[in-house]
């Protein structure tokens, strides 16, 4: 059997195709060159925003037709759809998934996955690695807390060991990814400050600021640390919130080169009442020192970042507010997208989704503008 694994939105899911892939390659199926050839198709889906939602669901309806003249074809559907199904105690999301999606015939959880199979690398160069998954901060429009469910971390030295086996294998890159990659180890830390062990060294936790007002242990500034003593030519991280972006990491971005310049760093918004209603758990200013810090430590620095326009009441005095805050910033970068109100999060519950599509493009137009269509800054 040959499979084909469809891949639906960020780079957190591209890994877990990777590992999914492995686990079909152990089963014993061969991979397809297209979705046409293949006997197995996974749909690996994304509900961040609801046009990724949508374009799987497309994808569902036309393999539905395929399936008709290949009666072998096996659909299986996973990724955040499932994820947030499975996550549903009353069982009536999955039980809804199923009515809608009698093409499928399998729903896999990607908990399900594991992480014992040598994931499936197409890049041969640049290798994507998880460190942890899920979040536990609850932005007010993000799903994701739903999809993946609380943050769970890696073992320690289970990453490192993946890292040096791609170093070996010659692979020159590495991405660790997390959807908040600062707050990497926080659930393996036992008892608060007690020291963690890797290779034998004796490590103690760093301190970050966590949801405004919490400390939470990391171990992300050593593990980073250790991953680029690993001698990759370039290490990358995302993404990385600003809340609890640390001293220590900072610090150990500084000292090692080889950790990438170009720092990807979301703002979402430069107004203190949306950051506030999308509990963001800071304020421009402070994202703005946070930069400038950053700038002041480590050279050459360049900055990404990702925005919502058209939040739920954002007036247009407010969204000048983050016009004015991209100006002072100076991104190179920026990952701009429209407000798309998601199930189960706060602010669909809470706010109405009340800004005109209209005023939401213009929006949208106007930081693409700023940001994108012009040189970088630097
Ligand atoms: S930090 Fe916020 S935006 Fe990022 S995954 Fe967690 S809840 Fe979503």
């Amino acid at each position: 059997m040959k499979y084909f694994i469809q891949t639906f939105g960020c780079a957190a899911n591209t890994a877990d195709s990777e590992r999914i892939a492995a686990l079909l390659k152990k089963r014993g199926m061969g991979t397809a060159k297209s979705l046409r050839e293949a006997d197995y198709v996974v749909i690996n889906t994304c509900m961040v925003r609801e046009s990724a939602e949508n374009r799987a669901y497309g994808l569902l309806n036309n393999l539905g037709g395929l399936k008709l003249k290949k009666e072998k074809l096996r659909i299986v559907l996973t990724g955040c759809l499932v994820g947030i199904a499975v996550r549903d105690t009353t069982g009536k999301m999955m039980e809804r998934l199923r009515k809608k999606f009698s093409v499928v015939d399998e729903f896999l959880a990607i908990s399900e996955v594991g992480f014992d199979n040598v994931p499936v690398r197409s890049d041969k160069t640049h290798a994507l690695v998880l460190i942890s998954s899920g979040c536990n901060n609850f932005c007010t429009y993000c799903v994701v807390p739903f999809t993946r469910g609380r943050e769970v971390s890696r073992p320690y030295g289970e990453i490192i060991k993946e890292c040096r086996e791609l170093k070996n294998k010659g692979y020159r890159e590495i991405t660790l990814i997390g959807q908040n990659v600062n707050s990497y180890g926080a659930d393996l830390v036992k008892n608060g400050q007690e020291a963690v062990y890797s290779g034998g060294r004796k490590i103690n936790p760093v301190m970050v600021k966590s949801m405004g007002k919490q400390r939470i242990p990391t171990l992300f500034p050593y593990l980073i640390d250790d991953v680029a003593k690993l001698g990759f030519t370039k290490v990358n991280f995302i993404s990385s919130n600003p809340w609890d972006f640390s001293p220590e990491l900072i610090k150990v971005i500084a000292q090692n080169p080889n950790i990438n310049r170009e720092i990807h760093l979301p703002v979402q918004s430069g107004d203190d009442q949306v950051l506030k209603r999308m509990n963001r758990n800071y304020t421009a200013e402070e994202y703005l020192q946070l930069i400038k810090n950053l700038k002041l430590k480590i050279k050459n620095i360049r900055l990404s970042t990702d925005i919502i326009v058209g939040f739920p009441g954002e007036t247009e005095k407010q969204f000048e507010n983050t016009v004015a805050l991209c100006k002072k910033a100076g991104f190179f970068k920026a990952y701009i997208s429209e407000y798309s109100d998601r199930p189960e999060t706060a602010a669909h519950r809470v706010f109405a989704d009340d800004v005109p599509h209209k005023e939401k493009k213009h929006r949208w137009r106007v930081l693409e503008n700023l940001i994108n269509r012009t040189s970088s800054r630097y």
